[in-house]
């Protein structure tokens, strides 16, 4: 499962939350309340469009 990083537009706080596949619409600030929140891409493992990226890709998962 997922955890994305979100943040807040109301009080710009930044918080995780692990969000299950599909729910991932009703996320809400847990310091305000407001649901204007951000989603961020994770930092841990991005890889872009052009095929560049912040971490390696593993050759085998399992699941080719
Ligand atoms: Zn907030």
């Amino acid at each position: 499962m997922p955890i994305y990083e979100y943040k807040c537009e109301n009080c710009n706080h930044a918080f995780e939350k692990l969000v299950f596949m599909g729910n991932d619409e009703h996320i809400e600030c847990p310091k305000c309340g407001d649901i204007k929140v951000k989603k961020l891409v994770s930092s841990t493992c991005h890889i872009n469009s052009l095929g560049g990226g912040d971490c390696a890709p593993s050759p085998s998962r399992g699941f080719s």
